[in-house]
């Protein structure tokens, strides 16, 4: 059977990153060595056309001090100096005879340039071509031109030279541009391994985490800035995942705790009656009890399913207008008799209007767990102040008491679930009501906080912006 590692080798990013890389590098090379060929045979070629020229002055030079003969002979003197090979000299004077050295038959074309001394003859000063004779391996650049009236020199010098050192150049090339596909694709796999190091560490750190290693981060090595980022998301994320698992755990810890206390008692309850006389009081005792624990569990129960659709966010809010002033009104209205009952009296600072996008229900079920634990925790003859501000883009709602106030111990803790200050523990309550306000509060996007001095009373302000942010 194939195996199939290698193809999956070629799916990683950091061989696509390595091929880009060595691609493009690659390509960019290689148009600059192609320029760079095209400008060397470019000059080389425009060499060759110089030196031709030059030979055609000296030809028309001598020919003005030593007529027809005396080009020929220096015709004979340049070939030896060339090379027969190498050259072929061609002079044509002005009464049509012809010179040719060496004969033109022995390079397979007597003919060969035949139309250009045409052309200069009608007219044109001087024609440059390449020419190719059968069976040379090289090409000839060939100058036809004109040296006096009448008088015509073709020169073809062979381009031999010039096309070995064109081909050197293209070996010397080649092999450059290898040298650098090879050196750019290691240099490219070096980064690319580099660059990805820190995913790696990622990944290996997730594998660890997913197999319950919850205490371990990635280490931020200052890799550059993408990767170190990535690693400092990642470990805040694992944070707050643990913490979060941290809080449930607690959190069943506590409700396995608060389950038990009720449920023990009932068992209790029912338990004594059984051995007891079985009297119809004892069974009515009994059902009284089981009713108020019942009672206790299913406020615990639903504050718990209500906290949990708070944190929800948002999304699970029944958004309408919501005056807030109304709002306080009537939960001021609602403990008016309770207040009375416990000798408090309740101060309502309203603004006159102060509306806000939002959930009444929530809002409503947060302002009276404030109301309800400033009247818990004022004793007779204090005082509760509820008032609503009114800013641009936010409503301020607090709840003032002149009651117990809250111990530096306890007021880091009295949002978490479950808390229940010392002083309380006499007083009903489940240690949830601020914890589903503050929940209620943050997903309208807003906030609540406290301050309070020991003995002298509290006050919690709850903020809520006008309109819930989408997250
Ligand atoms: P509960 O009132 O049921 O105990 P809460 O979550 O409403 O639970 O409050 C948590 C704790 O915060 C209370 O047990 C109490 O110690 C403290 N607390 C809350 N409101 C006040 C207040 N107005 N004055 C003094 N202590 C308070």
């Amino acid at each position: 059977m194939f195996s199939r590692k290698p193809f999956r080798f070629t799916r990683k990013l950091a061989f696509k990153l390595t091929l880009w890389y060595a691609g493009i590098f690659s390509i960019s090379c290689f148009c600059a060595l192609i320029v760079f060929y095209l400008a060397t045979a470019s000059v080389i070629n425009r060499r060759t056309d110089l030196e031709i020229l030059k030979d055609a002055k000296e030809f028309s030079s001598v020919y003005i001090t030593k007529g027809i003969s005396g080009v020929k002979a220096a015709m004979l003197i340049e070939l030896e100096s060339e090379g027969a090979g190498n050259m072929f000299l061609h002079l044509v004077d002005s009464k049509g005879e012809e010179f040719t050295i060496p004969s033109l038959s022995s390079w397979g074309d007597p003919d060969m340039g035949r139309s250009s001394i045409n052309r200069v003859r009608g007219g044109a000063a001087r024609f440059f071509e390449t020419l190719v004779a059968p069976g040379r391996p090289y090409p000839f650049r060939v100058l036809t031109s004109s040296i006096a009236p009448g008088v015509i020199i073709q020169i073809g010098q062979s381009l031999e030279d010039d096309e070995r050192l064109m081909r050197a150049c293209r070996e010397v090339l080649s092999i450059t541009l290898g040298l650098i596909a090879l050196l750019s694709a290691l240099g490219g796999f070096l980064f690319a391994r580099r660059a990805l190091a820190g995913v790696g560490e990622v990944t290996k750190t997730a594998k660890e985490i997913s197999k319950g290693a919850f205490e371990r981060r990635v280490e931020v090595k200052g890799r550059g800035e993408e990767i170190d980022t990535l690693a400092e998301t990642f470990n805040r994320m694992v944070e707050q995942i643990e913490t979060l698992i941290r809080g449930m755990r607690e959190m069943t810890d506590n409700i396995a705790h608060d389950l038990k206390s009720p449920i023990t008692r009932i068992r209790g309850v029912a338990e004594i009656t059984l051995t007891g006389g079985n009297l119809p009081k004892e069974f009515e005792f009994m059902s009284g009890s089981i009713v108020e624990e019942c009672d206790r569990l299913l406020v615990m129960i639903n504050a718990m399913l209500d906290i949990s659709e708070a944190e929800a966010g948002v999304a699970k809010l029944a958004i309408e207008e919501v005056d807030m002033a109304q709002v306080v009104r009537d939960a001021c209205d609602l403990f008016q008799p309770v207040a009375e009952n416990n000798q408090v009296q309740v101060i309502q600072r309203l603004a006159e209007v102060a509306t806000i996008s939002g959930d009444k229900m929530k809002i409503q079920r947060a302002m009276s767990n404030l109301l309800d634990n400033a009247l818990k925790y004022t004793p007779p003859g204090g005082t509760i102040t509820a008032s609503v501000q009114v800013e641009p883009d936010q409503v301020i709602l607090s709840v003032s008491d002149t009651g117990s106030g809250i111990s530096d111990r306890d007021l880091p803790h009295i949002f978490d679930r479950f808390f229940r200050g010392d002083r309380s523990r006499s007083l009903p309550g489940t240690g949830l009501g601020l914890n589903l306000t503050l929940a209620i509060a943050r997903a309208h996007s807003g906030d609540v906080k406290v301050a309070s001095v020991p003995g002298q009373g509290s006050t919690f302000t709850m903020t809520l912006p006008r309109t819930p942010h989408l997250h």
